[in-house]
């Protein structure tokens, strides 16, 4: 209800600061999370400029490895929406270092909310949480009632292992200690749209390299897509729907191979079009090189690999309509050309 008061953690973030807009649209009073309260002001003219109205939301110090701040941060809340999670743009050497923040900051989360008295937490999950180590018995049309298998670690990086690590170990906290606290999950595929400043997500990269002429050729790699602006919807009808308690929803739009996406971004960019790469890198020289190349290994357990997430849950329950794909992808690159990035 408009005036309660909504936690959102990781404010700084691409997904959050949109989440940040639509609770303020509709009348809630927002507190945010973030390493260093001193990126408030910072967040607050990011936001204030995006939206075209001035914005000033409170920050309250805490880290996902630490308990503090968390009791000040949920106090008085009836919401929160936990999205902070670590997501590099390269992946570090010891799987610990994603899967310890990514787990215990939202065991944190949610127990502080639980003590506090919150309603509901929506937690920002992935597809990472579903799609993911099931090698050759991946279903061709996966859904919510689908989960990840961490490990196997030929079909994971160490980024999509913190994801069901967190996401079910959230589900076991509600369902044991800390039952009678409501839990929705949002499960986003690969989350393009608007930028709202400089300091981009790791998934904006997709756009970043495929632009700026860092690739000579692409992977064959792809991803579903949706929008940012969708996540942050579904974000706030997860909180607001009441049959939402209780269940993940994947958030997603259409599939797309890179070399799809590079030949949308030529046409709707065709000033850029001459840095925008054509070919195929071959998957078996990708695979020979990524042995001495640990940003070519991340991406081996994509390639070749169509990982399919059904969007109709979200639909169905929340009452959602994606935008698609192809103009979350556009308006990531204009966003990006925009703020200088590209
Ligand atoms: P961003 O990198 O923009 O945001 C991540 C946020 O997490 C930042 O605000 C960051 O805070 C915070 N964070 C990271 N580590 C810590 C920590 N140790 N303590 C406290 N805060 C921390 O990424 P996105 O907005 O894209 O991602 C948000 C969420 O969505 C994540 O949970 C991610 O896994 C999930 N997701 C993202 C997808 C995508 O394609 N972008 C797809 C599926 C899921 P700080 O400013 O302090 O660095």
């Amino acid at each position: 209800m408009a005036g309660e008061t909504v936690l959102v953690t990781g404010a700084t973030g691409f997904i959050a600061s949109h989440t940040i807009l639509k609770l303020l649209d509709k009348g809630y009073v927002v507190r945010g999370t973030a390493r260093s309260a001193a990126k408030a002001d910072r967040l607050n003219a990011v936001l204030s400029s995006y939206s075209g109205k001035p914005v000033r939301i409170e920050l309250v110090e805490a880290d996902l490895t630490s308990d503090k701040g968390w009791d000040e941060a949920v106090s008085g809340c009836t919401f929160v929406h936990h999205i902070a999670s670590p997501i590099p743009p390269n992946l570090p050497r010891d799987a610990d270092e994603l899967i310890v923040p990514a787990r215990d900051g939202a065991l944190r989360a949610l127990k502080a909310a639980k003590a506090a008295g919150v309603k509901r937490v929506v937690l920002t999950s992935s597809v990472a949480a579903v799609g993911y180590g099931w090698g050759k018995s991946r279903p061709a049309m996966l859904d919510e009632s689908h989960w990840s298998n961490p490990d196997n670690l030929q079909d994971n990086t160490h980024y999509t292992r913190s994801k069901v690590i967190a996401e079910r170990a959230a589900w076991d906290y509600v369902n044991g200690e800390g039952k009678g606290l409501e839990l929705a999950t949002i499960n986003p595929v690969a989350v393009l749209g608007p930028a709202m400043s400089e300091d981009v997500s790791a998934s904006l990269e997709i756009i970043t390299q495929l632009m700026g002429a860092a690739l000579p050729a692409v992977p064959r790699v792809g991803f579903q897509i949706v929008d940012v602006r969708d996540v942050a919807e579904l974000h706030v009808r997860a909180m607001e729907v009441p049959e939402a308690a209780g269940e993940r929803f994947i958030a997603a739009d259409e599939f797309y191979w890179f070399s799809e996406l590079a030949a949308i971004m030529r046409e709707a960019f065709p000033d850029k079009a001459k840095k925008i790469p054509k070919g195929q890198l071959p998957s078996p020289l990708l695979r020979a090189f990524a042995m001495f190349n640990p940003v070519l290994k991340q991406i081996i357990p994509e390639l070749d690999k169509r990982r399919y997430a059904s969007n109709e849950k979200a639909k169905r329950v929340l009452g959602w309509t994606p935008i698609p794909a192809r103009e979350a992808a556009i308006a990531s690159a204009r966003s990006l050309i925009g703020l200088g990035v590209i």
